[in-house]
């Protein structure tokens, strides 16, 4: 493989597709439509190759699904990517612009600095740079290749669901389905020296509740015991005070104990024999802060509230937003469930507005394999090892069609980036970025025949 030109080439591309803001909005009408116009025909410029040799087709508004054909059509592969990226708060302290796209130092060495940069166009260019330089070496893949490029993951839009319904049609099944999701992460666990390279093999399902309570409502100068905003304040603290139970689920296990190894020596033990001392684990979780907690168990936060519009006016209505994230092993109804009994009290209504299932696990078998020997030639300082993920990505709506479902990005990303993403100053490395590109083409060149 050539290795200079293209690699320059990577870099220039990233810069350019950070430079196009392709910002993504639940409300259609405020989508610039053409910046995401201009994002891909800026592809079609920086990836000839992939655009002649590959059948590319739009999905959803934005979003592409591209089909390579390999050697055979047993077991196919889909790399995903999405082509929008969050806003930019412009009072966030960004360092650089954030649609700059500049290359600047950073604590990493030389990066590409700009929104999108981590999320998730460095997967889109790691992915289009693999599949250029392959074509480019005339390599035929194994498998049938499939890019699915969506256009508005940010906002939980249609795309990949419509590339589902597609592949669906043409009956594909996947035998492995990667999106961004995890990382090789440093600075992941506390005392770890080395890398993770931590493969989402399942993520939480988004659920949002609103508790509603009503009443007579009527002037503040008259107020009457019970109303709906003391209904509503009581039914928050019930549920704060009525957590989800814990219980550190499989993956977690399968990471706590391929961490071993890597920790400092008293916690070898428990951590090596984690699969026997699960609730040992779970409490230890438990107790290391709410982002070890979220890991073990369904999580609530009252996130909106409402009631009365004045201040002299009692509320007719009272009304909180949960937004829960469910963890494997629970559903939506039960959560209902959960949610109704800590409430306790029949006035209150439980409203569903949103309702997202958290994601079966992906087995630990050849496609999971495939990924770990990856992750080992390219970062062999990593240790590769499954994790739970707490945000959501578009490829649960794949797992629909396939058992193989993984998340993983393979970029290099200290906390301090990780961090940056839909924040501020999100920068990847150049040396990363490239270290990605290999992964990638890496990833196409082991497909199994
Ligand atoms: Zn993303």
């Amino acid at each position: 493989m050539t290795a200079l030109p293209t690699d320059e080439h990577a870099v220039g591309a990233l810069q350019a597709l950070v430079r196009i803001p392709t910002v993504s909005d639940r409300d259609p009408a405020r989508v610039d439509t053409d910046a995401f116009e201009r994002l891909l025909a800026e592809l079609a410029r920086q990836f000839p190759l992939l655009h002649e040799r590959l059948e590319v087709s739009r999905v959803g508004t934005h979003g592409l699904l591209a089909h390579w054909a390999g050697a055979s059509t047993e077991r196919p592969v889909v790399l995903m990517a999405h082509l929008d990226v969050v806003p930019v708060d412009t009072d966030a302290p960004w360092q650089h612009d954030p649609f700059g796209g500049e290359v600047h130092d950073s604590p990493v060495g030389p990066a590409i600095w700009g929104r999108g940069t981590l999320d998730d166009k460095g997967c889109v260019v790691g992915i289009c740079t693999a599949v250029e330089q392959l074509l480019e070496a005339g390599h035929v893949p194994a498998q049938d290749v499939w890019l699915s490029f969506g256009c508005d993951e940010e906002v939980s839009g249609p795309a990949a669901l419509e590339a589902v319904g597609v592949l669906r049609e043409r009956g594909v099944t996947p035998w492995l389905v990667l999106d961004e999701g995890g990382a090789i992460a440093g600075g992941a666990f506390p005392g770890v020296k080395a890398p993770l390279g931590v493969i989402g093999v399942t993520e939480k399902g988004t659920t949002s509740l609103e508790l509603v309570a009503e009443g007579r409502g009527g002037h503040a100068s008259t107020p009457a015991p019970n109303g709906p905003t003391a209904r509503i304040a009581r039914a928050i603290l019930r549920m704060e005070k009525s957590p989800f139970p814990a219980s550190a689920p499989a993956p977690t296990l399968e990471l706590m104990r391929r961490l071993a190894p890597h920790v400092p020596l008293p916690l070898r033990p428990l951590l090596s024999r984690a699969d026997r001392m699960a609730p040992v684990v779970t409490r230890a979780l438990l107790a290391a802060g709410p982002e070890a907690a979220a890991m073990t168990r369904t999580t609530v936060a009252t996130t909106t509230l409402s009631g009365s519009p004045a201040l002299n006016v009692i509320a007719s209505t009272a009304r909180a937003g949960l937004n829960i994230r469910v963890m494997v092993g629970d559903t939506v109804a039960g959560v209902v469930e959960h949610v109704r009994k800590a409430v306790a009290d029949d006035s209150i209504r439980i409203e569903v507005v949103e309702s997202g299932e958290p994601s079966p696990v992906s087995p630990m078998d050849e496609p999971f394999e495939l990924l770990e020997d990856c992750i080992g030639a390219v970062f062999p300082d990593a240790v590769a090892t499954p994790y739970v993920m707490m945000a959501a990505t578009d490829s649960r709506h794949f797992t629909a069609i396939s058992e193989h479902v993984y998340r993983f990005a393979p970029f290099r990303m200290t906390k301090a980036q990780r961090e940056a993403i839909h924040s501020y100053d999100e920068h990847l490395g150049v040396a990363d970025l490239l270290d990605g590109v290999r992964w990638y083409a890496l990833l196409i060149e082991r497909l199994p025949s």
